[in-house]
């Protein structure tokens, strides 16, 4: 049995500036929705080349995703084409607007939604199209955009794993109507629990902002800072689904930290690549030069007619060697309750069903050593190189 530390999947890479931060806001006293927030979202915003007020912060990337389908008008009796190989998260806030997904399978190679059959899923009903880069890597966007301009459709970007990718030179979640992004702990930035959402139009920033706080015209960082008097109005139904100072604490130094952690995730993914061409799987495929892949997740295919071992063994077999492996994802015609409710088949997207049982990620943090590499690597040449 190894005896050498565990190697966890997605750990945060957090530093005492992180630390200083939060045990400063906890001595000012102001630990909801305030000048942090405030801040973290005109630094999240010129980080992807826009101007201050164009970025909302909420309390997760669901919560974005929740908030830009009801801002895009998406409702009862609508459908939402999106991808199946992706959380849960993204379906579930498409039947909570009322409406129903429709899934588009992927692409064998980029694991992407499939731009070449995104308008054969387009019925009379269609609203809106929810792409997901998955792995980091950006969808093929000008096909994307396409289609919704042909159909009159939304264009809702999940940018959970792609918080640094670029689309010809254009930041993600900047070419679509709305760009959700993610801060939960294994993604490339935490904030713990967090979630931030770009709108193209002003009016459909200010209705998430207002539906990310219950509905009412004004926060409580305005009602209760200065000399407010409580006069906010409730215009609409809205969520709590805000961001907490505590939360932007954090965040604003995961910003700073954002490049530095790129380029040592780069350093990791091109060693697994040198050292894993060799052995019977299936590889990340190289990425184009018109994208800049955010390198969220690195994900080997293992496939037992080639590998002589199943997906689920070799998780085992590297949890015994002392290496926390994720899977992304169990397609989602696989879980239950879609089948129970909607009739969905793992047949009905045989790709992404394909991938889903034979996808494994290996860590991919910033923080690990060189060492901690090493050691990733000669387990997986252990575990399948026969
Ligand atoms: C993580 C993730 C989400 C949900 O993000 P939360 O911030 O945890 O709500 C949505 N979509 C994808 C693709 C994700 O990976």
């Amino acid at each position: 049995m190894n005896r050498d530390p565990f190697i966890a999947f997605g750990v945060p890479d957090l530093g005492e500036e992180e630390i200083q931060e939060v045990v400063a806001t906890l001595r000012g006293g102001w630990l909801g929705k305030g000048p942090r927030v405030t801040a973290f979202e005109a630094q999240f915003a010129a980080y992807k080349g826009l101007g201050p007020e164009r970025a909302a912060a909420v309390s997760s990337c669901t919560a974005a995703l929740h908030l830009s389908l009801i801002a895009a008008g998406v409702g009862p009796g609508d459908e939402v084409i999106t991808t199946p190989l992706t959380f849960c998260a993204t379906a579930n806030t498409i039947l909570q607007t009322g409406a129903v997904p429709v899934l588009c399978d992927v692409d064998p190679e980029t694991m992407n939604i499939d731009v070449r059959n995104i308008s054969a899923c387009v019925t009379a009903r269609t609203k809106a199209v929810l792409p997901v880069h998955f792995a980091g890597r950006p969808c093929e966007m000008d096909e994307v955009l396409a289609v919704a301009r042909d159909h009159g459709l939304a264009v809702i970007e999940d940018c959970a794993h792609a918080i640094e990718a670029r689309y010809r030179g254009a930041p993600v979640g900047t070419l679509g109507d709305f760009g959700c992004f993610s801060f939960y702990v294994t993604k490339n930035i935490t904030t713990g629990e967090g979630g931030m959402v770009l709108a193209r139009r002003a009016e459909q920033l200010a209705r998430i902002r207002r539906m990310s706080l219950h509905g009412m015209t004004q926060d409580a960082w305005q009602r209760y800072a200065g000399r407010g008097f409580g006069q906010y109005d409730v215009v609409d139904c809205g969520f709590k689904y805000n961001m907490m100072d505590l939360q932007a604490a954090i965040g604003l130094h995961q910003l700073r930290r954002l490049d530095k952690a790129r380029e040592r995730r780069q350093e990791i993914w091109s060693r697994y690549q040198a050292a894993f061409h060799v052995l019977p799987v299936t590889l990340p495929a190289p990425v184009p030069q018109h994208m800049l892949h955010a390198l969220h997740l690195y994900t080997l295919r293992v496939d037992e007619r080639d590998s002589r071992i199943g997906r689920d063994e070799f998780i085992e077999r590297m949890a015994d060697l002392g290496i926390g492996i994720g899977i992304h994802y169990k397609a989602l015609p696989e879980h239950s309750y879609y089948q129970q409710r909607l009739g969905w088949r793992p047949g009905d997207t045989p790709v992404a069903t394909s991938i889903g049982r034979r996808s494994v990620s290996l860590p991919l943090s910033p923080r690990l050593t060189d060492e901690a590499v090493d050691r990733i690597v000669s387990a997986v040449h252990a575990v399948l190189g026969g």
